[in-house]
């Protein structure tokens, strides 16, 4: 069998390496850089607390990947299970966390509640308001710069093809497959998986299927590197005071997000900017994870191109118009965590027709 993966971002490029590791002939084709999209962009939260519920089995198997991910590749890309701390700071929070821990218990999904003495005594300088947290030891976050080239550069050692500065020129179906005339030549195969994040729906309404999706950029921000303190990743329930999250990399700068409207992203130029007329009102909703933030410089912003489906769940599975097609894009904002899983249920589906991880949610067929 073999197969073209189209887009390699974070979904493309785990597609990819599953593929092969299933002995696929693959090639992934890629207009930029591999992982240059929305994956580079992200905040690298690989979290499972407050997903939607039937996505947890997806979210659960690729969370074992990420565990493996280091001896898989044979290289780090910074998966730490640092743990996932959710502040609360109003009933409403302490109810939406409540009834997530336990429709989420059957998952694995084990959310510790603290109360606001724990809280200070474990994470000292956190929420200094706050009236309990959640906290789920196994999440915690990865390198969005190196897990896509990380998958992409295994797949390449196992056989598979990976083109970049590739533009798509023409895409063409016949009994025997799919061609795809590209900038850098033309390939041709039996099947063909897009993930091409926030165009994937542009490559899905060439085979007919509609599928509604926005695209946006969520602002993110970093600060000057301070002695590493804080070692989960930190967020908030309900969207309190705005939803901002945080966490301190190892080299001690503190990668920020949340706070603020998403920004419209034309999908020609796939370029997502960061305001900078956001950034006071996203540290004003910082401050209560993280008074100290107060006293710390911001030393760069910057956002990306992401896929919102009108639903907010992704597109994943065969394509419902035309048989060899299959779709794995649109991944709201929430993608990072679930990328190795993706790439491994996909190539699942696509040698063998069936997986026992639920997908129905998110076929194609639903709009
Ligand atoms: C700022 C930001 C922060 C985020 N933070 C988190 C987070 O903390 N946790 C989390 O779980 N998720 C997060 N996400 C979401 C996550 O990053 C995405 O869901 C995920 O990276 C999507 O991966 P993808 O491969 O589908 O898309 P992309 O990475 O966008 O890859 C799609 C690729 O397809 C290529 N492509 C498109 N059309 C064509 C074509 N015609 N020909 C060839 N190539 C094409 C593009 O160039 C691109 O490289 C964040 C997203 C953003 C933007």
């Amino acid at each position: 069998m073999d197969a073209i993966v189209l887009g390699g971002g974070l979904m493309g490029a785990a597609s990819a390496y599953f593929l092969a590791r299933r002995g696929v002939r693959v090639t992934l084709l890629e207009r930029n850089r591999v992982g240059s999209g929305a994956t580079v962009a992200s905040f690298g939260n690989i979290r499972r607390s407050g997903r939607y519920i039937p996505q947890l089995g997806l979210a659960r198997r690729s969370l074992a990947l990420w565990g493996e991910a280091a001896r898989m590749l044979g290289r780090d890309v910074e998966f730490r299970a640092t743990g996932h701390l959710r502040l609360i700071f109003s009933q409403a929070g302490l109810d939406e966390m409540r009834a997530f821990a336990e429709a989420a218990r059957p998952w694995d999904v084990d959310l510790e509640e603290l109360g606001p003495a724990e809280i200070r005594s474990r994470f000292p300088g956190l929420g200094p308001k706050a009236i309990a947290a959640s906290f789920s030891p196994k999440d915690g976050s990865g390198n969005p710069r190196l897990i896509a080239p990380a998958f992409a550069e295994a797949a390449r050692r196992l056989g598979a093809e990976i083109v970049e500065d590739a533009e798509v020129t023409a895409i063409r179906t016949s009994a025997s497959g799919f061609r795809i005339e590209t900038s850098r030549g033309a390939y041709a195969a039996e099947t063909m998986l897009n993930t091409a994040g926030a165009w994937g729906a542009r490559i899905a309404a060439r085979f007919g299927e509609t599928v509604p999706i926005v695209a946006k950029g969520p602002q993110m921000g970093v600060t000057e590197p301070l002695p590493h303190r804080i070692l989960p990743v930190v967020g908030v329930w309900a969207h309190d005071h705005g939803g901002g999250y945080l966490r301190q990399v190892e080299r001690g700068n503190i990668v920020f997000g949340g706070g603020a409207e998403r920004t419209d992203v034309s999908l020609d130029s796939g370029h997502a900017k960061a305001d900078p007329a956001r950034l006071p009102g996203q540290l004003r909703a910082l401050l209560p994870i993280l008074p100290a933030l107060a006293h710390v410089a911001v030393i760069r912003t910057w956002s990306g191109c992401e896929g919102y489906v009108g639903d907010g769940l992704p597109v994943m599975g065969p394509s419902a118009t035309t048989p060899g097609l299959f779709h794995a894009f649109g991944f709201c904002g929430h993608g990072f965590q679930l990328g190795p899983g993706v790439g491994d249920v996909m190539a699942e589906v696509m040698t063998t027709g069936r997986t026992e991880v639920f997908l129905h949610d998110f076929r194609i067929d639903r709009f």
